[in-house]
This record gives C-alpha cells, sequence and structure tokens, in this order.
C-alpha cells in the first residue's frame, strides 16, 4: 500500500477522540495517559508511515509509534506471520516446554550479534546467547541481572540524560529526577552517573560510586534524551576502559536498534562489540517482544537451569512476538531498509538543515540514519511545533530532558516524497 502524504485537516483531535479521552479519564489512572488540556488522538488503523484516527482524520507517523514500526505499521509479511503463528500456537510454555519460533528467533538474533560472533559461533560453538522479554525494560533488566551474575559486582555507570526504562532496575540506571523521584527510597542505588560522551569522566563516576562496578550501560546514541549523538570515539573509548578495567559493556539499543541509525546497529558505525546488547522496539515491528542478547563467555557465566530459570517470565518467547520479529528482520533485510535508512537519514538532515539551521528557535539540527531531532532553545517551542504539526496532519513526539527536542523516528519504509512533505510541514510548524 503506498504511502499518503499529509493531509489537511479540519478539526483534531475530533469529536470521537474527545469522547474517547473523557471516558477514558474515567477509568485509567490519571498518571498513564494526558487527557488535558488537549486530548489525543485515539489511533483506528495504520499502515506503513500512515496513521488513522477514530475520526477518519491520516497522519504521517514521523514517530514509528516510539519507534518501533521500523518495516511500517502493519507491514502485510508481519501481520501473515503473526496471523499464521497465532492460529497454530498463541501461547506456549517460554522456559518449560517452549514453541519452535523462540529456536529460530534466537538463532536468527546470535547471527546478527555485531562483529559475527554469532555466525563464528554457530560453526565453533562460541557465538552468542540471549534472554528473550516482552519490553525494553526487559532487556535492561536482564543485562542488569547478566552483569551482577557474570561479574560479581552489582556497580553499574550509566550516564546522564539516559533512559533505560521505569521498572525499578532499569530506573535506577534512568536519568532524568522527574522519573526516579517518587521512588528513590525503592532504587538500588548501585548505579553512579557519567557525562554522556566523556569516557574520562566515568573513571570518575567509578570511584566516587561507592560500590564494586561490573558493567558500563549506554546508549550509543541518547533516544528519549533527545538524540543526543556522543562526539565519535565515544563508544569506542568505553570499549576500552571496559577492557582494561575488566568491566562489561552494555549497549541499550532499544532505540537505535534494527537499522534506525543506517546499520544494523549503532555499535557497529564504531565497530564496537558490546558484551550485552539490548533489544526491542524494532525489533519486531509491532509486536511486545525484546532481547538482552549476549557474548557467549558472558551468557555462560549463568548456571545451566536445573528446572528453575532465575531470570524468565510467563509470556517469554511468546509465538506470535517471535513470528513477528522473524518476520520484521526478513523485512529489513530483503527490503534493504538498513541502507535505506543511512539514505534517507541523509536526505532527511539535509531538508530540515535546509528549513531550520537558520531558524531563530533552533538551537541545533542533528541525526543518524533515521534518528533524527531537532533542538529548540525553548521547550515551550517544541511543545507548539508538535501539536501544530499534529493539526496539520504529522506526528512528531518531544524529547529531551525538558521536552526540548522534537523527535523524528519515522519508518524505515516511508516513501521519499512523503518524508519531505511531512519535514515540510513540521519545519512551517516550528514558531
Ligand atoms: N531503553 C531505551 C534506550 C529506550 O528508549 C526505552 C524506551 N523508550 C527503553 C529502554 C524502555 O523500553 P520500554 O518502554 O519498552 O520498557
Amino acid at each position: 500500500m503506498p504511502d499518503l502524504p499529509p493531509e489537511v485537516l479540519t478539526e483534531v483531535p475530533g469529536p470521537r477522540s474527545r469522547e474517547l479521552a473523557q471516558r477514558l479519564a474515567r477509568v485509567e489512572s490519571r498518571n498513564v495517559t494526558c487527557t488535558q488540556p488537549a486530548p489525543p488522538i485515539f489511533w483506528a488503523r495504520a499502515a506503513g508511515s500512515n496513521v488513522w484516527d477514530v475520526d477518519g482524520n491520516r497522519y504521517v507517523d514521523l514517530a514509528a509509534g516510539f519507534g518501533v514500526a521500523a518495516a511500517g505499521h502493519a507491514h502485510p509479511r508481519i501481520v501473515a506471520a503473526v496471523q499464521e503463528q497465532s492460529a497454530d500456537l498463541l501461547h506456549a510454555m517460554g522456559d518449560v516446554h517452549p514453541a519452535e519460533s523462540k529456536v529460530e528467533l534466537l538463532e536468527e538474533l546470535a547471527a546478527l550479534f555485531p562483529g559475527g560472533a554469532g555466525r563464528a559461533g554457530r560453526e565453533a560453538g562460541g557465538g552468542a546467547r540471549a534472554v528473550l522479554g516482552s519490553s525494553g525494560s526487559d532487556a535492561v533488566e536482564i543485562a542488569l541481572k547478566t552483569a551482577q551474575v557474570a561479574s560479581g559486582r552489582e556497580g553499574v555507570i550509566a550516564f546522564e540524560g539516559a533512559y533505560h526504562g521505569l521498572t525499578l532496575g532499569a530506573l535506577d540506571a534512568t536519568w532524568r529526577p522527574l522519573f526516579r523521584e517518587p521512588f528513590e527510597a525503592r532504587l538500588p542505588g548501585a548505579t553512579g552517573f557519567a557525562r554522556f560522551g566523556d569516557a574520562d569522566d566515568v573513571t570518575r563516576a567509578a570511584a566516587e560510586l561507592g560500590r564494586p562496578v561490573g558493567a558500563v550501560l549506554v546508549e550509543p546514541i541518547q533516544g528519549r534524551g533527545g538524540e543526543r549523538i556522543p562526539p565519535d570515539g565515544f563508544l569506542a573509548a568505553l570499549r576500552a576502559l571496559c577492557d582494561r578495567e575488566g568491566w562489561l559493556l552494555i549497549c541499550d539499543e532499544v532505540y537505535t536498534g534494527f537499522g534506525r541509525t543506517g546499520r544494523w546497529f549503532a555499535c557497529e558505525h564504531e565497530d564496537v562489540v558490546p558484551d550485552l546488547l539490548c533489544v526491542a522496539k524494532g525489533l519486531a515491528s509491532g509486536m511486545p517482544i525484546s532481547a538482552c542478547m549476549g557474548r557467549a563467555e558472558v551468557m555462560d557465566r549463568w548456571p545451566a537451569s536445573e528446572g528453575e530459570a532465575l531470570h524468565t517470565q510467563t509470556f517469554l518467547g511468546h509465538p506470535p512476538g517471535c513470528a513477528a520479529a522473524l518476520a520484521s528482520i526478513a523485512c529489513l533485510r530483503d527490503e534493504k531498509l538498513v541502507e535505506r535508512a543511512a539514505e534517507l537519514g541523509s536526505v532527511a538532515l539535509g531538508r530540515l538543515r535546509e528549513r531550520l539551521a537558520e531558524h531563530p528557535s533552533v538551537a541545533e539540527v542533528r541525526g543518524r540514519g533515521l534518528l533524527l531531532g531537532v533542538e529548540l532553545r525553548d521547550a515551550a517551542d517544541a511543545a507548539t511545533a508538535c501539536a501544530a504539526a499534529l493539526r496539520r496532519g504529522v506526528i512528531a513526539i518531544q524529547s529531551g530532558d525538558a521536552g526540548e527536542v522534537i523527535s523524528l523516528t519515522p519508518p524505515l519504509v516511508i516513501a521519499r516524497p512523503v518524508l519531505e512533505d511531512a519535514l515540510d510541514v513540521l519545519a512551517d510548524c516550528v514558531p
């Protein structure tokens, strides 16, 4: 189905979305969906890079549903895979009596692991192994537990501006006080924070933590922190530091993984092979499945299961999720979407810079592949721009500690003219 450009909309949110917002406010915790003062639009269906709301308005989704729809919304091949798998087997017993699709997905992930470790491993018995989860936070929890098991040390160094999820373990490594403060008493405080982009500061943070450090946890490019790209060489310097100190390097590629930045994984831009690699979002282009992959030597520090897995969950290796991930990976490969992200990304960056680099409200336009950010001097202007773009049929969200960045992470399948039109609409909306 061809992508359609943004259309001029008359009423956003429309009456049906407004009514649903009122009903929702009565039955959902008021902390979840923000319905006041501006109600959200309620999605009815989506295909490719387009979304339709319950009032029939059509949008171009420059967020890819939080970076999930890598192969586009409802890719027919992925939908068919989910439908077929669901009809045969909707649920299995993840760590006890699993489904075949779990094996196939884990083999595929091992083969994709950076540095060819997985491919070599399949022949030589080394390689990469993974634990599956259901969300990005799950993948981070698994990485933190693996680091503890493998190193015997609980301390982790993460970075200012980092976002690793909101479950309690991952939250300990998430930076923003807004998320942490209400729960501070429950957080283990096993994380020290270093300046993002400054490998030397990791040594300082480790010395100050007051606990033995076992791992460094990093997003190769910070996503929710505002599309922040560290200086070249940062990741390689972290790798060298970890090798020197005997620490594990954990790359959180929940946002940057699966082609988003123009490589399968963003760590590959610097030829860095992490010890552990967290993936979710774009892994399955729309099903809730995630993984923590790791080098076999590290993963094998877990004891063999003698009946009780030390980390598992009811829905581990959920068959339709595994089928979706396998189909999504096949789409990325067959449709050359990783290469496409690199090419379209430079088109998008050029276009945004042309339109906005000199704009008085804009501090910086940046991006790698189809992970782009427009940082405004004032976060209120970013909010105004996103709200105005929505009324003109373009979905974009804010990122950054204060919401000062307009985050752009379109589906990797978006048609070039549609992307260009949507970016032009967005640029027109920056006050
Ligand atoms: N890590 C990163 C880098 C993320 O961007 C996110 C989600 N935005 C998470 C972890 C948490 O993922 P989830 O919301 O699926 O738990």
